[in-house]
């Protein structure tokens, strides 16, 4: 048996990663589309084969309740809309498994969690990198404390984006620029392989002057985090230089450095030590996997038998209210204190 998926949002991360992976799982199927461009869905259920009655509109997303072959609900929309189509597929009694960012801000993700609690449906939020072989062995290997402690964390996720017109580059679709979009993967990721919470941060934000696709949301965000074991975690992203997606992590007897970290494919992770006067540098060959298969199987486990998710609602609001702080700080020029108010023992 196979878990029946709506994937809600016909965009180039549905079309081109998300649907063709569907068809790859061993434990999840596509059912039903749900668009706001009856044109363009018709055309993907034809390719797909899925049947004109498990074809939704926006408007008549909600009669998606009646369709028993859909399990979960995959929200793949612009970020502002990830909240309303949450709240309503979890009303429909469906799973939900929410893009990233989670929402614009915390108290829209915490109404998305007790909207799914309220429905005693499950979420996740699509964090694939903490179902990614590459960054779960390096998670491993710093629980191990192969090189001893974990002091130091460097992360970057940087690209370049050209359209100003761009739903990414109007505050009230994105929520912000550079740090919601892809800063997040230094943010998510840092916290998942040290296994802990920061207790500070500090933020610098910049955005060129006068260039159009900077007008509401940023540029680039440098910011640290430390953590309550003296580790200080340095991330930086930004939309407007050559693609760079990578973190090391320094340790007292050796570091760790993944290359390619957040990115579809490619992963590259590789180790050094000391070895007498010498340096043994060594890649540590991992297979590679489709992640957005991992995880979609993932998350049909863990309907199929009752589970709560490793990235559940919680993941996303603390990483939300992280990022509040991260622009608080860059804007008051200061440190800002974290007062963590979620239970530490969310995770499934
Ligand atoms: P996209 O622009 O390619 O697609 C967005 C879809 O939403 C389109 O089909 C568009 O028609 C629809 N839409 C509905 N209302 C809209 C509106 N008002 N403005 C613009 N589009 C509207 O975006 P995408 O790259 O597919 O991103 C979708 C979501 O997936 C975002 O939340 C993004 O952060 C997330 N994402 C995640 C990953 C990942 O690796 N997990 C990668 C890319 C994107």
């Amino acid at each position: 048996k196979r878990v029946g998926y709506a994937v809600v949002g016909l965009g180039h991360l549905a079309l081109e990663e998300i649907i063709p992976a569907l068809h790859m799982c061993k434990k999840s199927k596509l059912v039903a589309l749900v668009s706001g461009d009856p044109e363009k869905m018709k055309i993907v259920a034809g390719q797909y084969a899925i049947k004109a009655e498990s074809c939704y509109t926006y408007q008549t997303y909600d009669q998606i309740k009646n369709n028993p072959e859909v399990e979960v609900i995959y929200i793949v929309l612009p970020n502002s809309m990830h909240k309303e189509f949450t709240i309503r597929g979890a009303k429909a009694g469906k799973h939900i498994l929410c893009e990233k960012p989670m929402a614009n801000s915390k108290e829209d993700c915490q109404e998305m969690i007790d909207a799914c609690a309220a429905a005693k449906v499950k979420l996740m939020v699509a964090y694939r990198i903490q179902y990614q072989p590459h960054n779960r062995k390096l998670r491993e290997l710093l629980q191990a404390k192969e090189f001893g402690n974990v002091k130091f964390l460097e992360a970057s996720n940087c690209q370049s984006s050209a359209n100003p017109d761009h739903w990414r580059h109007k505050k009230k679709l994105a929520g912000g620029g550079a740090l919601p979009d892809i800063g997040l993967y230094c943010l998510n990721t840092t916290r998942f392989v040290l296994g802990e919470e920061p207790n500070e941060v500090f933020a610098y934000q910049y955005s060129t002057p006068g260039n159009p696709l900077f007008t509401e949301v940023e540029e680039m965000v440098s910011w640290q985090m430390k953590f309550p074991s003296g580790v200080i975690a340095s991330c930086s992203t930004h939309y407007n230089v050559h693609e760079s997606r990578h973190y090391r992590v320094l340790c007292e007897k050796g570091w760790l450095n993944l290359d390619k970290a957040y990115a579809y494919k490619g992963q590259s992770l590789s180790r050094a030590k000391p070895d007498g006067k010498l340096e043994l540098h060594e890649n540590i060959g991992i297979a590679e996997v489709n992640q957005f298969m991992t995880e979609m199987d993932y998350f049909s486990d863990c309907v199929m038998n009752d589970k709560k998710p490793f990235t559940p609602g919680e993941e996303g609001l603390q990483d939300q209210i992280l990022m509040e702080a991260i622009y608080q700080s860059a804007k008051e020029g200061k440190p800002v204190r974290i007062v963590n108010t979620i239970k530490a023992d969310y995770r499934g």
